[in-house]
């Protein structure tokens, strides 16, 4: 489904200073697979996942999406992709506040031309186990019920591929269980799932880790092979 080749990402600093936020990275992702990336923290790991998700444009290397070359397209291309084949998810959750969850999870589809959006977005919520707070707004839910929200609002367009960044780490331990089992549910169905985070123990619950270090891939495994 996604192929990087020799890809990299260089931040020009201040004062003409660069800083390689990706350096020559090759990955193969197959549709269905549940990956974890791990590392420290500057190590590359948003810039990996936001050039995935094409929120961000490598400086080299190939992008191949679907078998699709992505390097040459428009931004307004890349976005109608992105819109239909991917959803994200934030560590802070990027709720609209003075709106309720269920207005939230009908945004993505307000400029769609699907019709029932309602009932479309009642329906995420329901995925996740939301269907008695619909009409609540973000402040009167808890950290867990908010992620639910934003994972109803990734779903809403049916994507095939689920980006997340540190989706667990503003939650508790109880939340994020939670969070991991909708992510584990969404896996079965054949959604690919691409999760950063810091946490081993969490990493584990993927199926293939992925560890950065100075923008580079350090190791790439099966997550039972990985030592906690
Ligand atoms: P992580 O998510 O693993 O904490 P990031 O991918 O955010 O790491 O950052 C990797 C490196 O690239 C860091 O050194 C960071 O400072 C740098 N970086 C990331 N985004 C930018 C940017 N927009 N401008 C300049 N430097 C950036
Ligand atoms: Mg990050």
């Amino acid at each position: 489904m996604i192929e990087l080749n020799n890809i990299s990402r260089i931040f020009q600093k201040d004062g003409g200073i660069e800083v390689k936020g990706l350096d020559d990275v090759s990955l193969s992702i197959s549709k269905g697979e549940f990956i974890a990336i791990i590392g420290p923290s500057g190590s590359g790991k948003s810039t990996l996942l936001n050039t995935l998700g094409f929120l961000d444009r490598p400086t080299s290397g190939q992008y191949l999406f679907g078998g699709k070359q992505l390097s040459g397209k428009h931004t307004s291309a890349l976005a109608k992709v992105r819109n239909q084949e991917i959803g994200f998810v934030f560590q802070s959750f990027h709720l609209l506040n003075n709106v309720t969850a269920l207005e939230n999870v009908e945004l993505p589809l307000i400029y769609s031309d699907k019709k029932d959006i309602q009932k479309l977005a009642e329906a995420a919520l329901v995925s996740v186990g939301l269907e008695d707070r619909m009409d609540h707004k973000p402040n009167e839910l808890s950290g867990g019920q908010q992620q639910r929200v934003a994972i109803a609002r990734a779903l809403v367009n049916q994507p095939s591929l689920i980006l997340a960044d540190e989706p667990t780490g503003n939650l508790d331990s109880k939340s994020s269980d939670e969070i991991l089992q909708i992510f584990n549910d969404l896996n079965r169905q054949g959604k690919t799932i691409i999760m950063i985070t810091h946490e081993a123990e969490i990493a584990q619950k993927a199926k293939r880790i992925i560890r950065i270090s100075d923008g580079k891939v350090v190791s790439d495994q099966p997550s039972l092979t990985v030592e906690a």
